[in-house]
Parts: structure tokens; sequence; C-alpha cells
């Protein structure tokens, strides 16, 4: 761990399959301290991407769907899995 004073870059996981859900689960998707328009809808939303983009989990999901060559470039992907300590980024 290291100690900074802001956060680091949050690395985006996997990008889903058209027609697949994202998982958000990560609590850093959820800004607790304002809603604003989901990028997608234009309804009020506290979820976030991965680059702080507004946009309901659902709203992208669609948006992986219908745009796949678009969502190859990673604008919304999934939480990387904390499966197990294999890669432990000793930096
Ligand atoms: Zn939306």
């Amino acid at each position: 761990m290291r100690r900074t004073t802001r956060q680091p870059p949050w690395e985006p996981g996997p990008i889903p399959l058209p027609g697949g859900l994202l998982d958000w689960r990560a609590g850093r998707h959820y800004d607790h301290w304002q809603m604003r328009p989901c990028a997608l809808c234009e309804q009020p939303t506290p979820l976030r991407s991965h680059t702080g983009e507004p946009a309901h989990k659902v709203c992208a999901g669609n948006w992986v769907s219908e745009h796949p060559t678009e969502a190859r470039l990673g604008r919304f992907a999934s939480d990387i899995q904390p499966k197990r300590r294999r890669d432990d980024n000793h930096a």
C-alpha cells in the first residue's frame, strides 16, 4: 500500500460483452455527494463510471450493447474482480 493523499487512478476491469451486465459493485461508483445527469439518458444518477462519467449502470450496459465497437475502447468497464491475490502489484 502506498500512502498518497490523492486517490490512485482507478484501473477498470473487463469490458462486458454486448448484452452482458456491468459489474459495478465497488463503492467508488457511487457518488454520495451529488446526483449528476446521466451521460446517456440525462436523468440524475449518483453512479459514475471508472472515468468519473455519470451514468446509470443499466444505461452503460445498454450503451455497450448498442455500440460494441466503441465499447472496446473502454468507455464503460466492469470492476476488476478481486479473486485472489494473484497479481500483487508491488511497484
Ligand atoms: Zn441513465
